[in-house]
């Protein structure tokens, strides 16, 4: 059997259920594991603790399959633990508002490195790990299986991450037949065009729908600027809650191209919409010293922090777009602010939007706090799964 033993007082975390086991911590490997091969987890003092997938260029040796020291994972295990993660969603099925939510969220589903969206029947996967890896065949026939309407599962694991696992980037169809170029999908009355062989992630924010619903509630009569608005997101939401009009900024041709077209897909939309190339943190300067005011801001900047190591200048660099953002806003005027880096916690980045408050003499109250909505789901176990946090603010 292929077994890691751990250190003494280093098999603690696994022992309490969390998923990843540090290179530190790990004391002995037998039986000379394949990167992705399954590996029995055992205690310090030799008490079985579970099974995992062994990565042997990762930081994170094992990313635990299973805490029962009874089984180990096989492929009828995998299908079974994909079947109930698809199962959890059964309310998005029922529901309607939308056809595009997450399957599988990866550790928090119980399925470390395994990312699944579904874009109306379009099942797009993103494998980030050895373990991911070796159970892809397994994982590919029971998504066939589970996700109701299925078409196909397009294969997105480009994550620069893989490269820390030893793994290239691959992309491309697994089962199933060629998605369309561009898939329509719908959430509540706006529908969006998704490049799932381009687009970001696997080709649109699914995390942020609560936080565009909230931004939708704010937008009736306002003049929206949609900063860092990729394919429009926020911006839509924000036309489809009624807008005056909404400004939308981004470095990407294709992405404001894209934002554009989703435009166009609005039909009854009364909102004035600009579409501007530009890099955000140049373009609010530039706002400001015009003397360009807005009722509503929307900063969804990418992840600014990687790692624990880049976390100050990810802080400045949050902290200066805030501020700016700040003065553009007029009296009683609304900013939706977010932070994707999971090296930010929710205290730092409340931190962090008051010192910047505090620089642009302005007072603003929370109204809101949004996280990534519940087809992200955080295992208790796991809080590294809390990635995305965002405040709406008003300036009073
Ligand atoms: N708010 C979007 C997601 C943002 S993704 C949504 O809800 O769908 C981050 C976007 O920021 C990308 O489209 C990228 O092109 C853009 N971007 C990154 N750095 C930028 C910069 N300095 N100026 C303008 N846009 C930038």
């Amino acid at each position: 059997m292929k077994k890691v033993t751990l250190n003494n007082r280093r098999d603690y975390t696994v022992a309490h259920r969390h998923p990843w086991v540090f290179s530190g911590a790990v004391h002995s490997v037998e039986g000379n594991p394949a990167p992705g091969d399954t590996v029995c987890v055992e205690s310090a003092g030799g008490e079985r603790l579970g099974w995992g997938s062994w990565s042997p260029a990762s930081q994170i040796r094992v990313r635990m399959l299973s805490f029962e020291p009874e089984r180990e994972p096989d492929a009828e295990f995998v299908d079974g633990l994909v079947g109930a993660s698809v199962a959890r969603r059964a309310a998005f099925w029922v529901d309607g508002a939308t056809n595009a939510f997450r399957l599988v969220n990866a550790e928090s589903d119980g399925l470390p490195g395994v990312v699944a969206d579904y874009y109306a029947g379009v099942v797009v996967v993103q494998l980030a790990t050895a373990g991911a890896e070796h159970w892809k065949d397994t994982i590919v026939s029971a998504l066939r299986k589970y996700v109701p309407n299925c078409s196909c599962v397009y294969n997105r694991s480009d994550v620069d991450s893989r490269a820390r696992e030893g793994l290239e980037p691959v992309t491309g169809l697994l089962a199933g037949e060629e998605p369309p170029e561009l898939v329509e999908i719908r959430e509540g009355n706006v529908a969006y065009l998704v490049d799932v062989r381009k687009g970001h992630k696997t080709g649109f924010y699914l995390d942020q729908r609560p936080a565009r619903a909230a931004v939708a509630a704010y937008a009736p009569s306002a003049d929206v600027l949609n900063c860092f608005s990729y394919t429009g997101g926020f911006g839509l939401a924000a036309c489809a809650g009624g807008a005056a009009s909404v400004t939308h900024v981004d470095a990407s041709t294709d992405a404001l191209a894209l934002a554009r077209r989703n435009t166009d897909l609005l039909h009854l939309c009364g909102t004035k919409c600009e579409f501007t190339e530009a890099d955000v943190f140049k373009q609010l300067r530039l706002y400001r010293d015009q003397g360009r005011t807005f009722d509503l801001v929307v900063l969804d900047p990418p992840k600014f922090a990687d790692t624990k190591a880049s976390l100050m200048r990810a802080a400045r660099g949050y902290k200066d777009i805030n501020l700016l953002a700040m003065k553009l806003l007029r009296p009683g005027g609304v900013l939706a602010t977010f932070s994707c880096s999971g090296a930010v916690t929710p205290d730092l980045f409340d931190k962090i939007c008051a010192e910047a408050a505090f620089d642009a003499k302005r007072d603003f109250q929370i109204l809101e706090r949004t996280r990534q909505g519940p087809d992200h789901p955080v295992a208790l176990t796991f809080p590294e799964g809390l990635y995305l946090k965002g405040l709406i603010l008003r300036r009073v």
